[in-house]
């Protein structure tokens, strides 16, 4: 016997068949021998739609009224599924954020859990009820219904399936898997059968939307096996899980790329103490995220300094960076034609050589690179947007990911 927790996301939730489909796969797993806990999503659509509504209103709306309104969505489909569930003969209930109870802080609109109490959804389950949980919500100090940020949902379900102890947590979706790049791009892309946290959580934060970034970062802290795999076929998804767990460690995992972003040069700056902290201080207490940054060796006492940040950020930026540059410069330039283009990999700990690999790829392409950063895990260049495809093409079959013909 197993402790799984499942969670549904929006279009596997879409319409009542579908909820009538989900159902059925939670009483799958039910006749497995396994006790269960369901997480789910509001149908697909809603959470807009009700979005919409609030900014309707008032565009700057009460963020604790927001919550009130948003965190319904959830608590629709998970009702809907217990009776659904009980259709089928099942014993199952809904449970709200607040019921279990699921706490937050007081960030409204998009809350951090601080603690689940598990104990209640763990005896529900040992007396073979199936716990259908809405997610995406919780309580917050002030005792006010507070939900997680878009997505919120994996979150959800990967925090419940640590605090139960799951043996795993299946996130069901409309894509079968993590793939080794967006195969939108790259026909040859194939799916992964497993994928470590530390690879998941750089895909995940570079644009692979096929889970919360939140989750991932839980996930790893808690080391719960997730599962991304798809409602609508019968296929194994990818298995999210610790290194160990993975046999045969490609050197290379995944490309990822992400088009939200902007370059930024500081021209002839003046080479003194106190210019970085000078630009970037003001530019975190804006709250505004830099990513790359780069700065020249000086030889005439002056330096040019790059960084990017993301481009709805761009104009702000700017505003910041002209209202405190209190040293001498030469000029400004700005970019919003680049893509950070990346290669994953926790291989590359233990390899030299996969820098040169991507270098050698994009420049038999003729692809400029403008910046260049590495980490542990990770190779990511910045390069001309239009170059997008062509590179991420480049780099598949270079690092040998191409799925045979
Ligand atoms: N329903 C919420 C959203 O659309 C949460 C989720 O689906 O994960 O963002
Ligand atoms: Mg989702």
């Amino acid at each position: 016997m197993a402790r799984i927790v499942q969670k549904f996301g929006g279009t596997s939730v879409g319409d009542i068949a579908r909820i009538q489909n989900v159902a059925k796969r939670v009483k799958a797993e039910v006749d497995r021998g396994n006790q269960v806990a369901v997480v789910v999503s509001a149908m697909s659509g809603v959470t807009n739609q009700l979005v919409d509504y609030c900014t309707k209103i008032a565009a700057d709306h009460d963020q604790r009224e927001y919550d009130a309104v948003v965190a319904t969505g959830e608590q629709v489909t998970s009702g809907l599924l217990a009776i659904a569930l009980q259709q089928l003969g099942l014993q199952a209930r809904s449970w709200a954020g607040w019921q279990i109870p699921i706490t937050t802080d007081g960030a409204h609109g998009k809350a951090r859990i601080v603690s689940i109490d598990g104990t209640e959804i763990i005896r529900s389950m040992e007396s073979g009820h199936v716990a259908v949980i809405a997610g995406f919500q919780g309580i917050g100090p002030d005792n006010r219904v507070s939900t997680l940020g878009r997505g919120g949902s994996d979150t959800t379900a990967v925090a419940i399936a640590a605090a139960v102890k799951a043996d795993r947590c299946d996130i069901y979706t409309d894509v079968d898997g993590v793939y080794t790049t967006d195969p939108r791009i790259v026909s040859a892309a194939r799916k992964l059968d497993k994928i470590t946290y530390e690879e998941m959580l750089e895909m995940a934060s570079l644009g692979a939307k096929v889970l919360q970034t939140r989750s991932v970062e839980m996930a790893m802290k808690h080391r719960v096996r997730v599962q991304v795999l798809s409602s609508f076929n019968d296929q194994p998804g990818t298995l999210v899980c610790d290194e160990e767990e993975i046999v045969e460690q490609e050197l290379v995992s995944g490309i990822a790329y992400s088009r939200d972003e902007a370059k930024v040069t500081l021209i002839g700056v003046q080479d003194q103490p106190g210019i970085a902290a000078g630009i970037f201080g003001p530019l975190a207490t804006a709250n505004i995220n830099v990513d790359m940054i780069v700065q020249n060796a000086s030889s005439d006492g002056t330096t040019d300094l790059t960084f990017t940040t993301s481009r709805s950020e761009l104009d702000r930026a700017l505003k910041v960076v002209k209202e405190n540059m209190k040293v001498p410069h030469r000029s400004i330039s700005t970019d919003k034609n680049v893509v950070k283009v990346s290669v994953i990999g926790v291989g590359m700990r233990s390899h030299a050589g996969v820098a040169q690999t991507m270098f050698k790829a994009l420049a038999d392409k003729g692809i400029n690179i403008h910046i260049i950063s590495t980490s542990e895990i990770k190779v990511s260049v910045l390069i001309s947007e239009e170059y997008t495809e062509l590179a991420i093409r480049a780099l598949h079959t270079a690092y040998g990911l191409d799925a045979a013909a």
